[in-house]
């Protein structure tokens, strides 16, 4: 069994506990215009990016970080949307004896959302915005899916990541309703950076900018803090 990848990063920090390994999977069923990852969204690959793995060798990647794992830490797939193959993952998923994440938007079939919460040590999952039109047309997806799985996962083993755009400013109020009939073990708001600007010249993507200042985000936070205490503002 193979599946299809754009990168394997050793030692991450950013995406779960302790230090981890990440799989980056390739394919994506949103389009988020401030994707860090623009060459994980087509499944096909493409330019220079995408490739085929075996479990075996997958596996093999995976467990030369073991001794890092000591710190908490594990495997995250990530990508991409993870879960379009997770049933692919899942032989692999079965012989893992170490922590795993998934780092997912859960716009995709519960099915594939109750194998993640099966497997997962950790979850960490994006809350984009929550205005059904604008999820349509932005996103791509349909937030009635999003929230309706929110139903099947484990709060207590959930981050919520929280991008800091105009979207999720707008719809902060409701972030907050929501937040409080689902209250994840912690939230990390993140702030959109151009670290990707280069993946999207050579996919000959249009870069997109928004101009959130901090004292925007900062508000949020404050906003978020009054439902709910374990909360950070990530930067990479
Ligand atoms: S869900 Fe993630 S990988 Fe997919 S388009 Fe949005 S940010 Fe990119």
């Amino acid at each position: 069994m193979k599946v299809k990848i754009t990168d394997i990063q050793h030692f991450s920090l950013h995406d779960g506990e302790g230090i981890r390994t990440t799989v980056f999977l390739k394919g994506c069923n949103l389009k988020c215009p401030w994707c860090a990852n623009p060459e994980c969204i087509s499944p096909k690959i493409e330019k220079s990016f995408g490739r085929y793995i075996s479990l075996d060798e997958l596996k093999t990647e995976i467990l030369k970080d073991k001794p890092y794992y000591k710190t908490g830490g594990g495997v995250t797939f990530s990508g991409g949307e993870p879960l379009l193959q997770i049933k692919e993952l899942e032989p692999l998923l079965k012989s893992l004896d170490i922590n795993v994440c998934f780092e997912t938007a859960l716009f995709v079939n519960e099915n594939r959302v109750k194998l993640a919460n099966e497997y997962a040590d950790e979850l960490i999952i994006d809350i984009k915005m929550l205005n059904p039109e604008n999820a349509k047309n932005v996103l791509g997806g349909n937030v009635n899916q999003f929230l309706s799985n929110l139903n099947i996962i484990d709060l207590s083993k959930t981050t919520f990541r929280i991008p800091a755009t105009k979207y999720s400013l707008a719809d902060s109020q409701e972030i907050c309703e929501l937040i409080k009939s689902y209250p994840p073990k912690k939230i990390d708001i993140f702030k959109l950076h151009n670290l990707a600007k280069r993946k999207y010249e050579i996919l000959e993507k249009e870069f997109y900018t928004e101009d959130i200042t901090d004292s925007q985000i900062n508000d949020f936070k404050d906003q978020l803090k009054d439902v709910f205490d374990n909360l950070e503002i990530i930067e990479f």
